[in-house]
């Protein structure tokens, strides 16, 4: 007989969203926490920009969203349906859709998945813990009011594009120059107009020996998996941008199933991907699909480290699936009994990989 647990679903983005359906369609009781007033995630554009556009000060009031005014997806938007969900209105006419028909997208899907009706907006996760087996307690919070509860599955999905990592430069203490993270850029116009003057205290050199004067560095240099409201006494923790020990991106040995990850690897068809992970952890919660023991899913994300250290793979690119996106995908896909992903649609993803990177 197949299980029905009761689970938490954190985040109302992509992975939430698709999590929420899956869970759904596999017997769950599902809740949504969702910290904005609105789902959708990081297609959401907020014009807000943090007050230290560094983010460095962890007491600034975090903007969710690294999303730009103009900002077009860098893949064509039939690689960014879900497997049984085309993208139904087309909004936008170019191939390589604005963020709002992303958002409009989004919405449909919750709408005609009966999802809005799950999802608790302006709830922010504070903490999760496991108190005993199988229990995990919930803190949320909602206008100042907090609220405990306990759920049997916890799924983590609350993104991993809004705390700027920064790159190591010597010197940058004494540039006296702009320091901004792509993470706070919305609009070209302040910074119309700087870059034709030279000052000659703002100096930089790169490594090919190139030197250029500029009134602001831009540090395009990625984001930090972030997961501060969870406590899990040190068995899930993040080091230079690995969280781990994760059996495929997923499962942390020691507290799986109860606990899962939906939408950590990058680098790939990231909907299908998280559709793929949603399904897996559906069918895993529910005892249609079994995990190997503790130990074989650690010796497998030891063998994984392993393999990166050989090839001269720096930690911090752990949750990089290029150039193995597929192979990753047709193990889910094997995994939950579906088709794997189309040969077209591979095309089109290698097509477009080719001309943009
Ligand atoms: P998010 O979309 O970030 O959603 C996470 C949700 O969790 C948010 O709604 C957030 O408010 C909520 N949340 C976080 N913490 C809490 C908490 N404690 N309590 C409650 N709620 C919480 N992908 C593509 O496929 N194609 C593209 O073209 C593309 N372009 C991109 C461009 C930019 C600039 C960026 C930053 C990313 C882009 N991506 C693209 C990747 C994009 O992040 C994914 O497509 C997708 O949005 C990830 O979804 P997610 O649900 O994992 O995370």
């Amino acid at each position: 007989m197949r299980e029905s647990v009761k689970a938490a679903v954190i985040g109302a983005g992509v992975a939430g969203l698709v999590a929420a359906r899956e869970l759904q369609r596999e017997g769950h009781r599902v809740t949504i926490f969702e910290k904005l007033h609105r789902l959708g995630g990081s297609w959401v554009y907020d014009p807000r920009v943090e007050d230290d556009p560094l983010g460095l000060d962890s007491d600034r009031e975090i903007v969710h969203s690294s999303v730009y005014l103009s900002l077009r997806t860098n893949l064509p938007r039939h690689i960014m349906e879900f497997s049984d969900y085309p993208f139904r209105k087309i909004w936008d006419p170019r191939n390589f859709p604005g963020h709002e028909e992303v958002v409009s997208f989004l919405n449909e899907f919750a709408r005609d998945f009966g999802l809005v009706e799950l999802i608790r907006l302006e709830t922010e996760v504070v903490r999760v813990e496991a108190v005993v087996d199988s229990v995990w307690v919930v803190e949320s919070r909602t206008s100042g009011v907090s609220l405990e509860e306990v759920f049997e599955a916890v799924v983590v999905c609350n993104g991993h594009h809004t705390e700027p990592r920064l790159a190591n430069l010597p010197g940058i203490e004494r540039w006296a120059g702009k320091q901004v993270h792509s993470h706070n850029y919305r609009i070209p116009e302040p910074f119309r107009d700087q870059i034709d003057q030279v000052y000659e205290d703002g100096t930089v050199s790169f490594q090919d020996g190139i030197s250029v004067c500029s009134d602001v560095i831009f540090h395009s240099t990625g984001y930090k998996y972030h997961f501060p409201f969870l406590r899990t006494n040190g068995i899930v923790s993040v080091e230079d941008n690995r969280v781990g020990p994760l059996y495929k991106h997923v499962f942390p040995p020691q507290l799986s199933p109860q606990l899962s990850f939906i939408g950590i690897p990058y680098r790939a068809i990231l909907f299908h991907m998280m559709e793929l992970q949603s399904k897996w952890v559906a069918q895993v919660l529910s005892g249609k699909v079994h995990l190997p023991s503790k130990a074989e899913m650690l010796a497998d994300v030891q063998q994984h480290y392993q393999r990166m250290e050989e090839c001269g793979i720096p930690k911090h690119h752990t949750h990089r699936l290029h150039p193995n996106e597929f192979e990753y995908l047709d193990w889910l896909a094997a995994q939950v009994g579906v088709l794997p992903v189309e040969e077209r649609l591979r095309e089109i993803y290698w097509q477009v990989y080719q001309t943009t990177s």
